[in-house]
């Protein structure tokens, strides 16, 4: 499949906007089987033409959510508005959504083109129009030559790509994906993610999107909200997730990060920009220029990327940047990317992550090294929760 490239990221934020009026509401929705609690008093708002996904770990109730928009499972508490409407009883046919799942569920014994044209016989559109929309849909996700053919007769990637037509044939307002992309090899994934974004941006559909892949989450995403048992820890762009996560949770949920418990020691305010925080990590002293409502004697985190810690064999020059010294205990070669993992003189390990930007093979920092690790004030984050 030839790679495409994705759309370029669009200025929407309809979120933002104070008047703007959501497209999907969970409105404090509760979701129990038996005495299980899978959606616990959960509100949310999804708005048109949104890409967004729902991450969290197995078990979070994602699917969950997602069944009971798309009408497979009906709220034990709350109510889910469509465009302001509300939902609830409205069987999954009626429903102007449309799910895709993980198993694709083709049908063997159909040919592509009927794969795809069989919602629509079902509906009794005429047969004119199921040919059109069939055709159009073939060349949307580019299979217009495989349209005899059966499944087992496709690559893994072109059956995901009959699955997204027929989910799509029906013209679906909003489109449910439960882990799309899950039975794909990495490359392959990473080539949809973006054939996925073409489409959504093309059609101009809202897409909802169920993955434990915190990659795919923020490849695609204009907003991610993270679960965590049954309700959303943060919603917030990809860029906001990453940059700014609200607690311990998200911060160690996505991506790598080197977290330290602590005690703030010191908070200075500083006017027009954010004051500093003085935190001691177990005799480390730390500090952070974040506006954050930490006071004296709270015990918070401190959070740093390891792509956001600098690794040299001497000390910084400056001294106003936080700075500890340790011992290279292990290297990951990531190719693109060096992880270092040095050991501090309390065992304490502090990760740092280094672009491979030259093609050295002998790489001037190396195992048992003494090194030092050093961030500017602005890298790291104070996590009060
Ligand atoms: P995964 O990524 O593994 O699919 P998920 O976040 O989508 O996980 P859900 O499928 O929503 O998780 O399930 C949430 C919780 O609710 C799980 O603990 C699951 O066992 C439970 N659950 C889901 N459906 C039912 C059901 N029909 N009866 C009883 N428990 C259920």
């Amino acid at each position: 499949m030839a790679k495409t490239l994705g759309p370029v990221k669009r200025k929407f934020s309809p979120w933002t906007d104070p008047s703007a009026v959501p497209f999907i509401r969970f409105e404090n929705i509760t979701k129990r089987f038996g005495d299980f609690t899978a959606v616990d008093n959960l509100t949310l708002d999804i708005y048109e033409r949104e890409f967004f996904s729902l991450l969290g770990p197995s078990g979070c109730g994602k699917t969950t959510l997602m069944r009971m928009l798309a009408g497979f499972e009906e709220p034990t508490e709350g109510r889910i508005l469509l465009q302001g409407k509300d939902i609830s009883g409205v069987p999954p046919y009626r429903r102007p959504t449309n799910m895709m799942f993980q198993s694709y569920a083709l049908f063997p014994h159909m040919t592509v083109e009927k794969n795809i044209a069989f919602g629509l016989q079902q509906d009794k559109l005429p047969k004119g129009e199921i040919a059109a929309r069939v055709e159009e849909m073939l060349k949307l996700v580019k299979l217009e030559q495989f349209a005899k053919r059966k499944p087992n007769q496709l690559s893994g990637g072109q059956r995901q790509r009959v699955a997204l037509a027929r989910s799509l044939a029906k013209r679906p307002q909003v489109l449910l994906l439960d882990e799309p992309l899950g039975a794909l090899d990495k490359k392959l994934r990473e080539e949809t993610q973006f054939e996925l974004m073409d489409i959504q941006h093309t059609l101009g559909l809202t897409f909802l999107i169920v993955t434990h892949d915190q990659e795919e989450a923020m490849t695609v995403s204009d907003r991610i909200a993270v679960m965590d048992k049954g309700v959303i820890v943060q919603v917030a762009t990809p860029a906001e997730i990453y940059e700014a996560p609200n607690s311990r949770y998200v911060a160690d949920f996505i991506g790598d990060i080197n977290i330290f418990e602590g005690t703030v020691t010191t908070t200075e305010s500083a006017l027009g920009a954010p004051g500093k925080v003085t935190i001691d990590c177990d005799g480390i002293a730390v500090a952070v220029e974040q506006g954050c409502q930490a006071v004296s004697g709270d015990k918070v985190a401190f959070a740093v990327r390891p792509e956001k810690v600098r690794i040299s064999p001497d000390q910084p020059a400056d001294t106003s940047v936080n700075a500890v010294h340790g011992e290279v205990w292990d290297i990951g070669y990531l190719g693109d990317f060096s992880v270092f993992l040095v050991k501090l003189a309390d065992d304490r390990i502090v990760r740092a992550a280094q672009a491979n930007v030259s093609r050295l093979v002998d790489r001037p920092i190396t195992f048992g090294d003494m090194v030092w690790l050093h961030w500017p004030l602005d890298a790291g984050l104070v996590l009060t929760r």
